[in-house]
């Protein structure tokens, strides 16, 4: 998908501060984090919105959960505590289409729905 800004980020097209990759997964700094970490992680195939994850994409999801798990303990926020957030569509304001999960931590992250 050319026209996607995360696909030109693993093609090497958009730069960005990868903080870990596996043939199927990136996950990168965040260009305007919310919190002291906030890291995005992202499957390298296009996949829009967790409404066109299929079964096919089973290992890709648990490759994604891996590392989110990885990168929580690389980034020192195992133990104090994170989030993993995955928009879809309008209400929930993403504005990025190709699948992510956003892991946000190192401070406390206050109520959900704030
Ligand atoms: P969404 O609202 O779609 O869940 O979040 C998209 C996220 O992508 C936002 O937090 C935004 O800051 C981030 N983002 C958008 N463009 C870029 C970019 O070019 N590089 C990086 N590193 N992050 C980006
Ligand atoms: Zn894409």
């Amino acid at each position: 998908m050319s026209n996607c800004i995360f696909c030109q980020i693993i093609e090497g097209t958009i730069p960005s501060q990868k903080v870990y990759e596996t043939d199927t997964v990136l996950a990168f700094r965040d260009i305007q984090p919310a919190a002291p970490v906030h890291i995005l992680i992202i499957p390298k195939k296009h996949i829009p919105t967790m409404n066109d994850v299929g079964p096919e994409d089973d290992q890709t999801m648990a490759d994604l959960f891996a590392a989110a798990r990885q990168i929580a303990k690389e980034e020192g926020v195992a133990e104090s505590g994170y989030r993993l957030i995955n928009n879809v569509n309008k209400d929930s304001g993403q504005v990025v289409f190709h699948l992510h999960f956003h892991l946000l931590g190192g401070k406390p992250l206050g109520p959900l729905l704030a």
